[in-house]
């Protein structure tokens, strides 16, 4: 990725961002906001968009359709420099079910100017001179920490400020996953205090589990108890341990997952991220490590909860182990996804401040 210039001609790179651009904290408004990283959000904060999901929910269900008029006139555009499908798919719906407009290069990124070597400080200042938020997933950790720097400084004609949210920068964050994540298990668990939630598989690369982390302790929740289970080498990262351990929560790493399978509650399994691995072979060692089938799962409590961001693969064994762990009531994935788009509607209301959401 080419390095971008700031305003004073230095060169850096999408992570020197995280230092340039501080985000702000929700503080009872989303309003025009840039979300970048759960640490903005409070629990009040997360009050107030969870009942929003909630009753956007309800809205869905009952076919409202005064929703199309909560977003109408509003253009979000999504800008994917990684693969996606929930992501990218839930927050199209999410702004068509609101009666706001969508737009993106035709074909991906690929097919944009990114094809002729822009960068990504530029990209972003054409999409905002079109969207009112932009949706970016990008492989460079700091991405979404550059784009919203750069779009500050953006003044467009019309006077207003484009908002960015990211979907995934990289192994850093990925926090509207963290919201669809806590709103889930609040959802299936009826809260998240006094919980033991245990997070498996590559925690290193992994950026929902660095974000979800991070989300229950700005939630506050009381008396959780975090178990991180991984190969030695994908273990979770320090800096997130720490964040944990400094708001006083017990954290136990292991790599021996019946320490902590059978008093688990929330048991939140991950895919080991190949396009992470420099080395083919490296990835081709670890990637059995831990995987779940219906036999693991006859191990855990009878009302534990099986969470997976998706998408799947050796992890979750074979599509016969597929077939009898999609049965299982325990195993909430589909419901996990489903709620992304809810509480994706509810957080584009928000930062879009629309009335009649
Ligand atoms: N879909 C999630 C992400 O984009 C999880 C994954 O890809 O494994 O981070």
């Amino acid at each position: 990725m080419v390095a971008a210039k700031t305003g004073n001609g230095e060169a850096h790179s999408s992570e020197a961002f995280t230092r340039l651009y501080s985000p702000r904290k929700i503080d009872g408004s989303f309003t025009g906001k840039h979300i970048v990283t759960v640490e903005q959000f409070s629990y009040l904060d997360l009050q107030d968009l969870f009942q929003l999901a909630l009753s956007l929910r309800e809205r869905v269900r009952q076919g409202d359709r005064s929703l199309i008029e909560i977003g109408a006139g509003k253009v979000m555009a999504t800008l994917f420099y990684e693969a996606s499908t929930r992501t990218d798919m839930s927050f199209q719906a999410a702004m068509h079910r609101l009666g706001g407009a969508v737009v993106s290069t035709s074909g991906g990124v690929q097919f944009s100017s990114v094809y002729k070597g822009e960068n990504l400080a530029d990209t972003l200042r054409a999409v905002g001179c079109y969207a009112d938020v932009i949706v970016l997933r990008h492989p460079d950790v700091g991405s979404s920490y550059e784009a919203a720097y750069y779009l500050d400084k953006l003044h467009t004609r019309l006077d207003r400020h484009p908002v960015i949210v990211s979907g995934g920068d990289g192994i850093g964050e990925h926090p509207t996953q963290a919201l669809l994540d806590l709103f889930t298990i609040t959802d299936y668990k009826n809260g998240i205090d006094n919980l033991t939630v245990t997070m498996v598989g590559d925690l290193r690369n992994g950026r929902t589990v660095h974000s979800l982390s991070k989300l229950i302790a700005q939630y506050e929740a009381k008396n959780v108890t975090f178990c991180f289970v991984s190969p030695d080498i994908l273990q979770m990262p320090a800096y997130i341990q720490d964040f944990l351990v400094q708001r006083g929560y017990q954290v136990h790493q292991t790599s021996e997952l019946d320490e902590v399978l059978a008093t688990s509650d929330v048991i939140y399994w991950t895919r080991v991220q190949e396009e992470r691995f420099a080395n083919p072979a490296d990835y081709e060692a670890i990637r059995d490590h831990f995987v779940m089938t219906p036999e693991v799962l006859s191990r855990a409590k009878s009302d534990a909860i099986l969470m997976h961001p998706l998408p799947r693969k050796h992890e979750m064994g074979t599509q016969s182990d597929h077939d009898v762990l999609d049965e299982d009531p325990r195993a909430v994935y589909f419901g996990q996804m489903e709620n992304g788009m809810f509480v994706r509607m509810a957080l584009l209301a928000k930062v879009l401040g629309l009335a009649g959401a």
